[in-house]
């Protein structure tokens, strides 16, 4: 049977060689599970029929039994369409077609009974129903009976070859037909039982044909269970096995360099929570076995500094570490960040980046491999093949979401052996999102910042009061302060109204002309060499204001920049505001966020907006942002590794659920690691025929 399920799409009676390629192509959908994996969007309620006289636009899909009494067409040109008058015992409506009307002639003939399913609307003054899916009233009693209605996306090309969100209906009547209750159950029987879960069959008939809403609900119920409990037990298992097999580095003490560091160099003290995580990664360091963690905290919550004391951790212990980050600006700052608070201590550190020279590669890739650099910082150019260590002990990734899973992996290969990974991310994650994006990994959080932060204040004005916004930096510049200007992107599509880069250059130029005010300017395009040559300009206190796009979002440090104004912030989602507003209140002046938008808000920008201004607590921001905007938004969460895309789960809505299986799953695990036990052999199945194709970068974070 379940050989059955992978049968190609295109033997389904009703499919057919030219429907399946279509379905491939435009739903995924190749075999039958895939059919039977693809879930309504909403129902719709057919135990009500309404009369025609009921009928108005602000009706939801409706169902009218009736007959049509005749055909005419109306319009010409484009707007030609082909028009039906639909009558019951209390009225007439018009139904109107303006494709495929030939075949509907010909289909729906005048005098039957028809049922009819659409969603009213209105022209002219007259209801209509536009592109109506038409029954015979006594097939409807043959379907499978439901007294919901499932609706299907289906796209513009099914529509125009008459795969309907009704045609996909029958298919999976059929399907389901075919199956006739021998479809093998994917859980076991001890946990259908202890959860009070619906079986699978049953589900897969009621999600499709639910004769009820309880049992609609108990069939979801079902469904996101399976499909959050799998991810979970899978992330579970891999946990505990790498756990159990993989040997770490043993860093057993704490040396010449840190101690060194801690006493001599360090310019402040720890906050209490960068010294509970220090714990919690030395204990991990000192364990055996392999670290694999996930640090998270806000910006300016000094992530940097626990990176570096844990480099310093396996340099001592005889190791090397290197220091990834996603961009050569960051890149660049954390290596001069390191050299300088390194300084006096004999440790070597040297920066790698796509535009680093030969001679510097060279030298680079001699001390990695005889082992007298102990420090490499770099981008991606950290990954690139030839980059080969002596022996690396530690690796940390910094703004970790912005790397995929790939490039994860390949870090990972480097060594025979298997570093520690540390990865540090200053994107507030939800605690159940996180569960699900880096649920193998151990969490830390630094949830406080250090002490002396004076609060950023946010405030929001309108495109219109543009000038009052320009006032307030001429201030702010007289006043010795420094300022960002952030916009979303370079070079947006003509047509859309947004202020782009150029356009911004001049307007700030021709408002705060040289030579009394400095201006510079970083985006992608430029060169490297530009980029850094301007970024100085400004780090430097040169120049008075930085124009620039999201490329200084993370990581950028420059405690005298003390106003961030962020133009079209509606086309901002709310962590890449945070992210970005996290780059000013760094120094000892007030610090002020300034949120430039368009005049006309939607409501969902409004509500962002409003968020920014009411809190600045990155995870709260993060909640929200799941809310609004649900995960597949988050940025990152593409490329984070979910192995598949989620069919009937919400990360956003379902967190609850998500703890629920993750303790249940964790459970099992403990009980059974190897799910060896006979009682679990179907998670064992399961588990290899959802996972195994990315089982190999599974093996990675
Ligand atoms: P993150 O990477 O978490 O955004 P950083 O590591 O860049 O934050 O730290 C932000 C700033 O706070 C840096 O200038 C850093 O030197 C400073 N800092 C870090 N830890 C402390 C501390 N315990 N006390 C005072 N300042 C600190
Ligand atoms: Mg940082």
């Amino acid at each position: 049977m379940s050989d059955f399920l992978v049968t190609d799409i295109k033997f389904l009676p009703g499919v057919g060689p030219k429907r399946a390629e279509l379905l491939n192509k435009e739903l995924r959908i190749f075999t039958y599970r895939d059919l039977l994996y693809y879930f309504p969007y909403r129902y719709i309620d057919r135990t009500r029929f309404y009369k025609i006289s009921e009928l108005n636009p602000d009706l939801p899909f409706v169902q009218v039994k009736g007959m049509i009494t005749r055909y005419y067409t109306e319009g010409k040109g484009r707007g030609k369409r082909l028009v039906a008058d639909f009558t019951d015992d209390t009225g007439s409506v018009k139904l109107v077609w303006f494709k495929g009307t030939k075949w509907i002639m010909q289909t729906y003939v005048p005098d039957v009974e028809y049922i009819v399913f659409g969603k009213p609307g209105i022209f002219n003054g007259i209801i209509n129903i536009i592109h109506p899916e038409i029954e015979a009233s006594g097939k409807v009693a043959e379907r499978i009976s439901s007294a919901f209605q499932a609706q299907y996306s289906t796209t513009e090309n099914l529509k125009n070859h008459f795969i309907t969100s009704r045609t996909i209906s029958k298919l999976l009547g059929n399907l389901l037909k075919q199956i006739n209750f021998g479809l093998p159950e994917t859980l076991p029987d001890y946990i259908l039982t202890r959860y009070r879960l619906m079986g699978l069959q049953q589900a897969l008939l009621k999600i499709h044909f639910p004769s009820d809403g309880s049992e609609l609900e108990k069939a979801r119920h079902r469904l996101k269970f399976e499909e959050l409990f799998y991810i979970q037990l899978n992330l579970i298992r891999y946990k505990n096995n790498r756990s159990t097999k993989l040997k770490g580095f043993l860093f057993s003490n704490v040396g010449k360099n840190f101690n060194n560091f801690y006493y001599n160099n360090l310019p402040f003290s720890l906050t209490n929570a960068q010294k509970r995580v220090m714990k919690e990664i030395r204990r991990d360091l000192g364990s055996g076995r392999q670290m694999n963690r996930l640090l998270q905290g806000d910006v300016g919550s000094g992530k940097t500094l626990v990176a570096l004391m844990s480099m310093l951790i396996a340099i001592d212990n005889g190791y090397q570490a290197c220091l990834m980050a996603p961009t050569e600006i960051l890149a660049t700052q954390h290596y001069n960040t390191l050299t300088k608070m390194l300084e006096g201590l004999n440790i070597r550190v040297r920066l790698l980046t796509g535009s680093s020279k030969k001679t510097l590669r060279k030298e680079i890739s001699e001390s990695l491999l005889d082992k007298s650099l102990n420090i490499l910082v770099g981008t991606h150019a950290l990954i690139e093949e030839n980059v080969q260590f002596g022996n690396l002990g530690l690796v940390i990734i910094d703004e970790q979401h912005r790397f995929g899973v790939a490039q994860r992996a390949r870090l990972w290969q480097k060594n025979n052996n298997v570093p520690h990974v540390l990865v540090m991310t200053a994107t507030p994650i939800p605690r159940t999102l996180a569960m699900t994006l880096y649920g193998d990994l151990d969490v830390s959080a630094i949830d406080e910042l250090p002490p002396g932060r004076i609060p950023v204040k946010t405030m929001h004005f309108f495109d219109s009061e543009r000038n009052k916004v320009y006032g307030f930096i001429r201030r702010q510049i007289a006043e010795g302060r420094q300022i960002y200007i952030v916009y979303p992107l370079i070079k947006e599509s003509e047509k859309m109204d947004y202020k782009d880069l150029e356009d911004g250059w001049d307007t700030i130029s021709r408002v705060f002309p040289s030579p009394d005010y400095c201006i510079s300017i970083v985006h992608g395009k430029m060169k490297p060499a530009m980029k850094e040559e301007s970024m100085m300009l400004f780090k430097e206190g040169k120049a008075h204001i930085l124009i620039a796009t999201t490329v200084i979002e993370v990581g950028v440090d420059i405690p005298n920049a003390s106003v961030m104004i962020i133009e079209s912030a509606e086309r901002f989602g709310l962590s890449q505001l945070h992210q970005l507003r996290g780059r000013v209140g760094r120094g000892s002046d007030q610090s002020y966020c300034i949120l430039m938008t368009s005049d006309k808000l939607s409501k969902e920008a409004s509500s962002r907006i409003e968020v920014m201004i009411r809190t600045s607590d990155g995870f709260e921001i993060a909640e929200t942002d799941l809310r609004l905007r649900g995960p597949g938004d988050i940025e990152g969460t593409m490329q984070s590794g979910i192995p598949f895309d989620l069919k009937i789960a919400d990360l956003g809505k379902d967190g609850q659920l998500i703890e629920y299986v993750r303790n249940i799953s964790e459970n099992i695990i403990k009980e059974d690691p190897m799910l060896e036990k006979n009682q679990n052999i179907i998670l064992k199945n399961e588990l290899r025929r959802l996972f195994s194709k990315q089982q190999s970068w599974s093996n990675i974070s």
